[in-house]
């Protein structure tokens, strides 16, 4: 868990939460530009949306997150924590589908000093795995662009999702 969810990511979202500086938090101008595609938003719920991650651990990392701003677990509604629950599990359903992962890890950093890139706005992380990733991850971890890869796997996510999420 901590191999993958923090140290050797830190640069790189540190450089990712300064390039968006202008905004005030990423994630809500993601749901409020109306551009899924640009925001790379697979699924809008309710309550709560799903949105690739655009630096990603590993290939099709997802996030699922309330769609209201807020720092504080402790302050979801249930309607809220059931939706994110029930998106969780439709990311694993579409992930699945999508490439077939061996695991997945699922997770949450609550706040800058347990690993959290951007700490306004909490989020759930959902990460595929495969036997023996974590080797090449942390160079991967410094190249990754948004690709034409990444276009393409939203349009399949986005189908998935269609398909599967029931909020
Ligand atoms: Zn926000």
């Amino acid at each position: 868990m901590e191999q993958l969810f923090s140290p050797w990511r830190s640069q790189y979202i540190s450089s990712f939460a300064t390039e968006e500086k202008g905004s005030d938090c990423v994630f809500c101008s993601a749901l409020a530009s109306g551009d899924d595609e640009a925001s790379l938003i697979v699924c809008r719920g309710c309550e709560a949306f799903v949105l690739m991650n655009r630096f990603p651990y590993n290939s099709g990392h997802l996030m699922v997150l309330p769609k209201r701003h807020t720092a504080d677990f402790l302050s979801l509604t249930s309607a809220e924590h059931q939706e994110m629950m029930s998106l969780l599990g439709a990311a694993q359903r579409a992930l699945q589908e999508l490439s077939k992962p061996q695991a997945f890890n699922l997770g949450m950093n609550l706040g800058r000093v347990a690993g959290a890139g951007i700490d306004a706005h909490l989020h759930w992380h959902i990460v595929p795995r495969w036997n023996g990733d974590t080797n090449f991850l942390p160079i991967l971890a410094d190249v990754k662009v948004v690709s034409e890869d990444m276009a393409e796997q939203w349009k399949r996510l986005r189908e998935l999702f269609r398909q599967l999420a029931t909020v």
